[in-house]
């Protein structure tokens, strides 16, 4: 079974992305922005907002984090928007989900300029990938993320059946379309599954490609899963191991002891899907700065 390593491509992508920023740095003098907008203290958010500033940085990135307090008004927050839209120097604009309850996180995903919006949540970014114009669009980060890791391991899509598990905005229904474009590492036959779904498995067995996006540990087992189908695990879950220091450990949706011996093809976690997010968000930052720069 082979391991789809996500830890060893995004480290691989990063250095291709530093290098693009330095050669970018000495023809134009100018280097792409990233500001990350978080409300409040929720810790796991502040977990993934230091994350991201500090790799921007690794690989050469300006990055800005504007933290605000947790009673901030979404009047305020969308004023801070409409300014770092009209900032030439910031080339992605980011604000941490989840928002404190007073503020319409829809409200705020329409306010970002769709050409700054490195997540891929804004409509206009999400349309033009369901009619397939990707070089026209940011995909959102995940998803993309699973596109780079198929191509890069060389795993044949066409005419492939895949199922995506989970319908979510930004990662299940993104992921699901991105399969079904008529590319060259897409064009599946795509079913979705979602918690409305009746018996699972009839639709997990016959997936060459499975993906699952649900929240839920260990929920993909080795009955759900035909033998030699490629499983992408994107669930990230926290579960009680006192054998651990912490006292709990990370697992996926998929079951990996069981499914592994069935699978030909496998993403751990952690270390797959989840270190892409990032280096894919940072993809995105650069190429809003070469649209926006003609390069
Ligand atoms: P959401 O909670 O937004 O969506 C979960 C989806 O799973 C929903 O569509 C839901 O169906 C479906 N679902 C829930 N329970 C069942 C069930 N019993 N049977 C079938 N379908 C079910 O989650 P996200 O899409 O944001 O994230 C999914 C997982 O991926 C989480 O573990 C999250 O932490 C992880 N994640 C990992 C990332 C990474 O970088 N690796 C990035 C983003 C997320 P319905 O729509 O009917 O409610």
């Amino acid at each position: 079974m082979l391991i789809i390593d996500g830890k060893k491509v995004s480290l691989d992508l990063k250095n291709e992305l530093k290098a693009s920023v330095e050669n970018y740095k000495a023809i134009t003098g100018k280097v792409p922005g990233l500001t990350v907008i978080i409300v409040g203290q929720d810790p796991a958010s502040q977990v993934y907002v230091r994350n991201k500033a500090k790799t921007c940085k690794e690989i050469g990135m300006i990055s800005t984090v504007i933290e605000m307090p947790a009673d901030t008004a979404e009047k305020h927050l969308l004023d801070t928007i409409h300014e770092l839209n009209n900032d030439p120097a910031v080339h992605g604009i980011l604000v941490q989900q989840p928002l404190p309850k007073q503020i319409d996180e829809f409200a705020v995903t329409l306010a970002i300029d769709p050409s700054k919006d490195v997540d891929g949540f804004h409509p206009e970014n999400l349309g033009r990938l369901v009619m397939g114009h990707l070089d026209k669009c940011f995909v959102s980060c995940t998803p993309y993320g699973i596109l780079e890791l198929l191509g890069r391991y060389n795993i044949e899509t066409k005419g492939k059946h895949c199922v995506v598990v989970g319908r979510s905005n930004i990662v299940g229904k993104p992921m699901a379309n991105l399969m079904l474009q008529k590319l060259d590492a897409t064009n599946c036959t795509v079913t979705i599954c979602h918690s409305a779904t009746q018996n699972i498995p009839f639709y997990t067995k016959q997936a060459d490609i499975l993906i699952a996006a649900i929240g839920k540990a260990g929920f993909i087992t080795a009955d759900m899963v035909k033998p030699g189908a490629v499983v992408i695990d994107v669930g990230i879950n926290r579960i009680e191991d006192p054998a651990t220091k912490s006292g709990y450990r990370l697992v996926g949706d998929v079951d990996f002891e069981g499914v592994s011996p069935i699978a030909s093809a496998m993403t751990p976690v952690p270390g797959g899907v989840g270190p892409m997010t990032i280096a894919m968000l940072l993809k995105n930052t650069l190429q809003s700065f070469q649209r926006i720069n003609g390069l």
